[in-house]
């Protein structure tokens, strides 16, 4: 049985009573679970005696033009899928309980929070780091298990237990695709059935310059061309950046240093969805 957890009270309560010594793994969301999220619970559910997921739509990480207000909320959906998986609990706060009235206080971090999605989607991951330092607190995880899919949130977050010595360790799991590429995402379901044949195309421009990689190239800027100019024979995307990059810094790489692994990161409009994506070599 997945027991659902409403209040900060409650989640104490249930983690006090957690036999010492067991390591508690937690698994942050925004609800509208796919195979992604799962992979992360299992993940977690090898790693740490108990698991807890979390599901929260978090308004303090979207822009005033974003999807907040239609996000997918399928709840019974999720429950099932947290209960099939075996998830011990799930934290599924309401807005108020996680930011009371007048809360004034965030975490901003303030440098690999800089680039790619954070210069274009200003204030996003100060909500992050925000939400997921009070889930830490809350939870009070040993381990917490976040998506490469989301691979600049990780590092955001890593740079933030380190700053704040945080007590919890941070895993990253890989991306989970559909067979056709697409990484998989709650708001693949926004795409038109037009749209959702064209998507792929971004997991090709990371493929095709993937290949230039192993084929010896190593110019960044290089690299960067040839996944826009795969991303360009299609003119229902909008790019907003293809970039290669230092997986842990994301400092923009000029050359692929020998031995040294690159970030290759993609964010398009694809109509009225946004979707993200990347591959490490
Ligand atoms: P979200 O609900 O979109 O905030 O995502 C919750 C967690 O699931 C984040 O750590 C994401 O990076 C991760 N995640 C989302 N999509 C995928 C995917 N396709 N594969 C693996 N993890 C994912």
């Amino acid at each position: 049985m997945t027991v659902i957890l409403r209040t900060v009270a409650e989640v104490r309560a249930w983690r006090r009573a957690l036999p010492a010594g067991q390591a508690l793994g937690f698994v942050p969301t925004m609800g509208a679970l796919h195979a992604g999220h799962i992979s992360l619970m299992e993940l977690a559910k090898g790693r740490a005696a108990a698991t807890i997921a979390s599901i929260f739509v978090n308004p303090l990480q979207f822009g005033p033009k974003e999807d907040l207000a239609k996000y997918p909320r399928p709840i019974e959906q999720d429950l099932a899928l947290l209960e099939r998986a075996g998830v011990d609990a799930l934290f599924l706060p309401e807005v108020s309980a996680l930011y009371p009235e007048g809360a004034s206080t965030f975490v901003v971090e303030e440098d690999v929070s800089g680039p790619m999605c954070g210069a274009v989607r200003p204030g996003h991951f100060r909500g992050v780091t925000t939400v997921v330092l009070k889930l830490f607190n809350i939870v009070q995880p040993d381990l917490a298990v976040f998506g490469q899919k989301d691979a600049q949130q990780c590092a955001v977050i890593e740079r933030m237990v380190r700053d704040l010595a945080l007590p919890v360790e941070i895993m990253r799991g890989p991306i989970v695709r559909e067979p056709d590429g697409l990484a998989l995402s709650s708001r693949n379901i926004y795409l038109s059935p037009e749209d959702r044949a064209a998507a792929p195309l971004i997991y090709e421009s990371l493929q095709a310059a993937r290949t230039a990689f192993e084929g010896g190239e190593r110019q960044a800027a290089m690299i960067a061309a040839i996944g826009r100019k795969v991303m360009a024979t299609d003119a229902r995307f909008t790019l907003q950046y293809w970039d290669v990059r230092d997986p842990m810094t994301l400092e923009a790489l000029t050359t692929i240093p020998a031995g040294a692994g690159a970030l290759f990161a993609v964010a398009a409009h694809l109509g009225p969805t946004r979707l993200i994506d990347n591959i490490t070599v």
